[in-house]
């Protein structure tokens, strides 16, 4: 495992990171999503299996005690993982996957010393965030408020990873980003 090295994308949330990472994918079919665990309730539009793996606080435990991750994170009150096992499988089939992680889990993933290329999306502003997580509308005035406290303490850490892109306009921002993976391919 891991002859390659990880495609790690970090951004706050409601930082776009989704719709770059949505691009990436439908513009180079050897990049694969890697689909994260979490103990986050599921959201009306999100598929298990497809945007995470949902499990009970009880089962993401069993599989930390089990060494079953790669790395895992708890944010805003709740656990978040990448399975050793979705990065076999992906490695599996000659594909590159792409971790859509937050900075906690790269810095998890830098202190094991595991190769990776890592880009942080950086909004625009902390306002521009701000609209866009009011925006999207799945997260209630306190949950706002958390992710915006996040967000300030993730984009004060930005300057640890490889690449710093700007998503000022999303197809450029996801041009910048597939042309720099496309470097370690
Ligand atoms: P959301 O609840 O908005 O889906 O995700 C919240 C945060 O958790 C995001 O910053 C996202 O990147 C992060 N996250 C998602 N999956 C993982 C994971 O497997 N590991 C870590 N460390 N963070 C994750």
């Amino acid at each position: 495992m891991l002859e390659r090295p990880l495609f790690v994308i970090a951004a706050p949330s409601g930082g776009g990171k989704n719709s770059v990472i949505t691009i990436l994918l439908e513009e180079e079919p050897r990049l694969v999503h890697s689909v994260s665990s979490t103990t986050r309730q599921r959201r009306a539009h999100e598929i298990d299996g497809k945007h995470y793996y949902f499990l009970s606080h009880e089962e993401f435990e069993r599989r930390i005690a089990a060494g079953e991750f790669l790395e895992y994170a708890r944010v805003l009150d709740n656990y978040y993982g990448t399975e050793i096992r979705e990065i076999e499988r992906i490695q599996a089939e000659g594909k590159f996957p792409i971790l859509d992680i937050d900075v906690q889990g790269v810095q998890t993933l830098r202190s094991k010393n595991i190769p990776m290329v890592s880009v942080f999306i950086l909004p625009p502003s902390l306002e521009e965030l701000e609209r866009r997580l009011r925006a999207r509308g799945t997260e209630n005035e306190e949950q706002i408020k958390k992710r915006l406290e996040l967000a300030r303490w993730e984009i004060s850490q930005k300057d640890q990873f490889d690449h710093i892109v700007l998503n000022d306009v999303l197809s450029r921002a996801a041009a910048e980003v597939l042309a720099i993976l496309r470097n370690h391919m």
